[in-house]
């Protein structure tokens, strides 16, 4: 394929859920794809990576065996490739390392050829059926291709409250950098805003450094208590294609309400990092005699933040008992999150783009983006669907079967059997196929 040919499928973003999209096509030579990252080369959240995190979902759920188990790049693949099946079979991990899964990620990034790292893709236009892709390559080069479809994984983009942004920068910064900038879990007065899986974290990973008397870690969150992810299998229905294929067809004001009580099944923190953060205060507490002050603060809103002499005044309410409360600290961690934004690139196909009230894109069912260009030249977006798939969306266990939905329309044929029997749980009204528990 020359780098002047028309592609059938170009990506903005070599992210794992873009990997999956390119793992399952690899097996499909007649489909011409190339995807294009700005980073250098693979790595799976680096400003994450502290010591011990874990995955939060089955090892199974990787990037093809969901709907393609006999493709030679899942995790089991990666395992026997690098001569540690058994091994890792003898660990009986309950979850396994992220820093596994970051290995897997980057075993198949380097195997996948049509991955191109060190391309920034700038501008995206689209006429005569094609999108043109505007990039600066890894000399700086300006590089142009052409593609039919066009698949947009830029992942999400981290958020900080209204009162933290201005103070972001050396001593106020998003949990998505602290890995990449240690020296900030130096300080010795640190303030962490958030109460998901981040922020127990970054609060795991100071509860590990040598503490004095003057050490101080204040950890806000607005949750009532430090809550845990439901994980339990009922629940876990929410994360089957099945059910995400029902949320879609519900209407919007009804998404917004599943997606509000859901936010725990996908948004709480693993209940192994729960326990090892209280057998670790314990630890310290009753054992050691730890003289740091560790301040788990929840029901708190930080409302207002100011910087002066060297120091964070954190103001917050509490939902608790309706009081409020000033902290004090050096440096400021925001734990909180991150929102989806379309890329700057896409500026000038924006106003083709059909956007929702709330500034999301309005999807179909297949991930194609509902847009006024011509049907047969399809925009598809990975992790932006949560607003219209359901909180599986940004989660790993939906990337294979919704790469494999996205290589069927593509292909315009089910290459990929993508039929499932009914939930066990009867989600919508009139179902019609009730699980039959005799067999037949
Ligand atoms: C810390 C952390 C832990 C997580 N742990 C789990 C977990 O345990 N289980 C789970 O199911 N999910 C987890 N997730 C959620 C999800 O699986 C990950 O966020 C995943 O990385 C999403 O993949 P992605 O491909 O959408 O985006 P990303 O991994 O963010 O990749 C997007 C890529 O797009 C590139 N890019 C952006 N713009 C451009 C451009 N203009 N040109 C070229 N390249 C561009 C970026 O350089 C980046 O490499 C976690 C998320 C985070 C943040």
């Amino acid at each position: 394929m020359s780098a002047s040919s028309l592609l059938d499928l170009a990506g903005i973003g070599c992210g794992p859920f873009t990997l999956s999209v390119a793992a399952h096509l690899d097996r499909l030579p007649e489909v011409s794809a190339a995807f294009f990252d700005r980073r250098p080369a693979f790595s799976w959240h680096p400003g994450m990576m502290l010591p011990g995190v874990e995955l939060q979902n089955s090892c199974l759920k990787d990037l093809v065996s969901a709907a393609d188990p006999t493709n030679p790049w899942s995790f089991l693949s990666y395992l026997v490739s690098q001569k540690r099946f058994y091994a890792f079979l003898n660990c009986e991990f309950d979850a396994v390392y992220r820093k596994e899964t970051a290995g897997y990620f980057k075993w198949v990034a380097n195997g996948l050829p049509s991955l191109n790292f060190g391309h920034d893709v700038r501008e995206v236009s689209f006429s005569d059926g094609a999108f043109t892709l505007r990039m600066t390559g890894p000399d700086g080069t300006d590089i142009t291709r052409q593609s039919r479809n066009l698949s947009v994984g830029v992942g999400v983009t981290p958020w900080a409250p209204d009162c933290a942004r201005r103070h972001l920068g050396p001593t106020c910064v998003h949990a998505s950098q602290i890995a990449v900038t240690p020296e900030i879990l130096s300080a010795r007065r640190i303030a962490i805003i958030g109460g998901g899986q981040s922020g127990c974290e970054v609060f795991q990973a100071l509860l590990n450094r040598d503490m004095t008397a003057e050490d101080e870690v204040v950890w806000i969150s607005r949750r009532p208590t430090f809550e845990p992810i439901d994980a339990s299998p009922f629940t876990n229905e929410y994360f089957s294609p099945t059910y995400s294929d029902l949320f879609h067809g519900l209407p919007a004001f009804r998404k917004g309400e599943k997606l509000e009580q859901q936010k725990l099944a996908s948004d709480g923190a693993s209940l192994s990092t729960l326990k090892a953060i209280y057998r670790r205060l314990y630890e310290l507490k009753h054992l050691d005699g730890n003289p740091a002050r560790l301040r788990l603060l929840p029901n708190r809103t930080l409302t207002a933040m100011d910087h002066g002499n060297g120091q964070y005044q954190l103001h917050t309410t509490n939902a608790f008992d309706g009081g409020s409360d000033v902290f004090t600290a050096d440096v400021v961690i925001l734990a909180t999150g991150y929102h989806t934004a379309m890329p700057e690139c896409l500026a000038p196909l924006s106003r083709r783009i059909r956007l929702t009230d709330s500034g999301q894109y309005c999807l179909n069912r297949d991930y194609s983006v509902d847009w006024d260009g011509p049907a047969a030249n399809r925009l598809f977006a990975l992790n932006a669907s949560r607003h219209s798939h359901g909180i599986v969306d940004p989660q790993l266990s939906i990337a294979a079967w919704r790469s494999a939905e996205i290589v069927n329309a593509l292909l315009g044929r089910n290459h990929f059997d993508l039929t499932l029997p009914p939930s066990m749980v009867e989600w919508a009204s009139g179902h019609t196929a009730a699980l039959r528990i005799a067999a037949e």
